[in-house]
């Protein structure tokens, strides 16, 4: 980073890249968005005049020649991405890439080589570690405020997908859009997986799996993920091993329900501590996506290594391909 500001490329323009990245990094201080790069000359034009960009690329070839950018930022179909990690850690391109880096855990392991072969600052959109109430709650855990976590319960069930794409089965599809972000928040809360189990059901299309991961810190962990949802539900729960439990829902509130508030209120009436986002609180930055970029440009800035980068996804990508090899229990 030569100037005062890091000057990013952003590749893919589609609902996330253009909807949500390019709003959230023109959010941040210290930040140019100095290119855009999409194969779509339709979206070149539209968002290079709306956000006044004037280089508008059309392939990832393109962008690495322009030797003014000091990152990309990559949103586009999962199955592109392992492509054009490799061609941005080639040019010796630090590269963020919205999750899945790739469809596979052969190709993240080659990511992970090579990018450390090559020194490169990557990083993965792995937003749910950097949403305000995470955080709140990694800091509860970390700090032992009330016990270790016996259990972590999450729920993060959605309405799609429900046909193969991204080249990969239906399945896969869901692991990759849905399934990757709890499993990546309970090994972020939790550490190392030990031991893992899961089951999927199907109805119809309709697929619910349930998993079942025990953590080498003694913690057991359940998710529960799907594409039968009508509308999208977030859910966690930690139970600690002092009987507080710490809940969360949609992302907007942390609950502390602890045996000591009894203090407080010596009857059998229900007390809790809770923490609430502001009525200002943007969404970019309460889901996680400032939180994630900001950090991430940091690095890029002072060279240091960005966590999750692809290295810290082969747990969760372990855990992927256990459950995209069971066999389907169907209705
Ligand atoms: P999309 O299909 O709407 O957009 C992808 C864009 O990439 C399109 O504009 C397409 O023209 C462009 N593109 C395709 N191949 C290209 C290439 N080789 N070079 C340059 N541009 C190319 O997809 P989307 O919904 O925006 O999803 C993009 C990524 O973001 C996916 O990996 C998805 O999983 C991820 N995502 C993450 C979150 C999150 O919460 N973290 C939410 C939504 C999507």
């Amino acid at each position: 980073v030569t100037s005062e500001f890091v000057k990013v490329g952003i590749v893919g323009l589609g609902a996330q890249g253009r909807d949500v990245l390019l709003p959230t990094l023109q959010s941040l201080k210290e930040v140019r968005i100095d290119a855009i790069c999409d194969r779509d000359p339709q979206l070149r034009k539209e968002v290079s005049g709306q956000a006044s960009i004037s280089k508008a690329y059309a392939n990832i070839e393109e962008i690495l020649q322009d030797d003014d950018l000091d990152c990309l930022v990559v949103a586009c179909p999962p199955d592109r991405h392992y492509e054009i990690a490799i061609a941005a850690l080639e040019a010796q391109k630090p590269v963020f890439i919205e999750k899945p880096p790739a469809t596979n855990l052969g190709d993240l392991r080659h990511l992970v080589e090579l990018s450390e072969k090559l020194n490169i600052v990557n990083g993965v959109g792995m937003n749910f570690r950097f949403a305000t109430a995470i955080q709140k709650i990694k800091q509860l855990i970390d700090t032992n405020a009330y016990g270790t976590p016996a259990t972590i319960n999450i729920k993060h069930l959605a309405g799609f997908p429900r046909q193969p794409m991204w080249g990969v089965s239906s399945l896969e599809a869901l692991l990759f859009a849905q399934t990757i972000h709890p499993v990546d928040l309970a090994i972020y809360l939790a550490g190392q997986p030990a031991h893992f189990k899961s089951r999927i059901a199907e109805n119809d299309g309709k697929i619910t799996i349930f998993s079942h991961i025990g953590f080498e810190s003694g913690t057991e962990c359940t998710v529960i993920t799907g594409n039968a949802a009508e509308k999208f539900y977030w859910g966690l729960e930690v139970i600690t091993n002092q009987g507080a439990i710490i809940e969360c829902r949609q992302l907007w509130e942390v609950n502390v329900w602890t045996p000591s508030h009894r203090e407080d209120f010596p009857s059998r009436e229900s007390w809790r501590n809770t923490w609430t986002a502001g009525p200002l609180d943007r969404g970019f930055s309460r889901v996680g996506y400032r939180g994630e970029l900001s950090i991430f440009l940091d690095c890029v800035r002072t060279k240091k290594r960005f966590t999750p980068s692809f290295s810290d996804l082969i747990p969760t990508y372990g855990i992927l391909s256990d459950i995209a090899a069971q066999e389907i229990q169907r209705d």
